[in-house]
């Protein structure tokens, strides 16, 4: 893993700097990729993906849950949420973090505030519920509060990160489950996950098309790989999978216009929208996972008043990060 990468893993995991950019709201081009802190915001934004085919899917966002309270007050925050998708009568369903229901300190208690979440979403025509996958050290509780919720619920399911060795029986485990698959995106030890992404790319191929091919239920690959997405387009044609088997999934504020040709293209699409507060450590990792999107935090960056907003620490590290990302162009060059 690169340095770059190391480094904004490591800012996405400060609970000081989190806690302080909650504070003063999305900076640094955050706002290009999360949808504002407000319902109102948020229903605007996924009207506008609705009106162009395509659905959305609603994380909000929230680090370092730490005591029941905030547990408490990010599902209730999750229940509103589902309360204007309907009110509002959106295409939108959620994704959630059982760190956020608690997980990071009570099984328990994260797996009876995502039960109350599928029973409300029970009564809003099955809305889909997905646990989005973390680090790896919380996997095994995923697959455990998982495991106790499927008989109850349908409209349950989670995301297999195609870095894990893991990742291959996980898709065998959960044929019946509808699943999002991704390449992966935290730091993971090289005794559970592959390091390369020759590696990783070849086994996100292995399980996508194992996956299509076996499933009993509907797939979401979510990548903005462009090869990766026209292997699929191919694959999906030579062993006609229909298109209402699956569909792709981008982030926020990401390649939208080559989402939006893959819409029109009949595909079926979701975008995944980031709300709320808790910015930093969503905003930092996907720095990590690309360069260039350092472009996004820019025009932002050097402004006097955002430098002073998020602290010297950060203004240091990522005036460094601007440093090496041009020094890294240069040599590249
Ligand atoms: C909807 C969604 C949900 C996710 N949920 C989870 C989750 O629950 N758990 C988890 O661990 N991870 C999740 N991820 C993150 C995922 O694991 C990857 O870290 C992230 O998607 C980056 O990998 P990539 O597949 O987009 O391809 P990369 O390997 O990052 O990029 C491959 C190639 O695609 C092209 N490309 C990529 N981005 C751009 C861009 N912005 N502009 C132009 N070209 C570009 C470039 O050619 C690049 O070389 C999610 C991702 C998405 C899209």
């Amino acid at each position: 893993m690169s340095l770059f990468k190391n480094f904004f893993i490591a800012l996405s995991n400060s609970t000081y700097l989190n806690e302080t950019a909650k504070k003063v709201g999305p900076k640094m081009g955050a706002n290009k990729v999360v949808a504002g802190n407000t319902i109102e915001q948020l229903i605007d934004t996924i009207e506008r993906l609705n009106d162009l085919n395509i659905a959305v899917t609603v994380d909000n966002l929230g680090e370092f849950v730490g005591t029941v309270e905030e547990a408490n007050q990010a599902k209730n925050e999750i229940l509103e949420v589902m309360q204007a998708i309907k009110d509002y009568n959106v295409d939108a369903h959620m994704s959630v973090k059982l760190s956020s229901l608690g997980g990071e300190f009570d099984t328990e208690l994260a797996y009876n505030n995502l039960r109350e979440i599928l029973l409300k979403a029970n009564e809003f025509n099955n809305m889909h519920i997905n646990i989005d996958t973390e680090k790896y050290d919380s996997l095994q509780q995923i697959v455990e509060v998982l495991d106790r919720l499927k008989g109850e619920f349908r409209n349950v399911g989670t995301v297999i990160q195609a870095y894990l060795y893991d990742a291959v029986d996980l898709i065998d485990k959960y044929p019946n489950l509808r699943l999002r698959l991704v390449k992966g995106a935290y730091k993971e030890d090289q005794q559970i996950a592959y390091q390369t992404k020759e590696e990783i790319d070849e086994n996100y191929i292995k399980i996508i098309e194992k996956r299509l091919l076996n499933a009993k239920n509907f797939t979401s690959i979510a990548t903005h790989d462009d090869q990766i997405i026209n292997h699929v387009k191919q694959f999906v044609k030579l062993h006609n999978i229909d298109k209402d088997q699956f569909e792709f999934q981008m982030l926020y504020g990401f390649r939208s216009e080559l989402a939006e040709e893959i819409a029109r293209q009949g595909y079926h699409f979701t975008i995944y929208v980031p709300y709320g507060n808790d910015w930093f450590g969503y905003f930092m990792r996907r720095l990590a996972e690309r360069p260039q999107n350092l472009a996004l935090a820019y025009q932002e960056f050097v402004s006097t008043k955002t430098l002073k907003q998020i602290g010297l620490f950060t203004s240091l590290g990522l005036g460094a990060a601007f440093i090496i990302s041009g020094v890294t162009k240069l040599i590249k060059r």
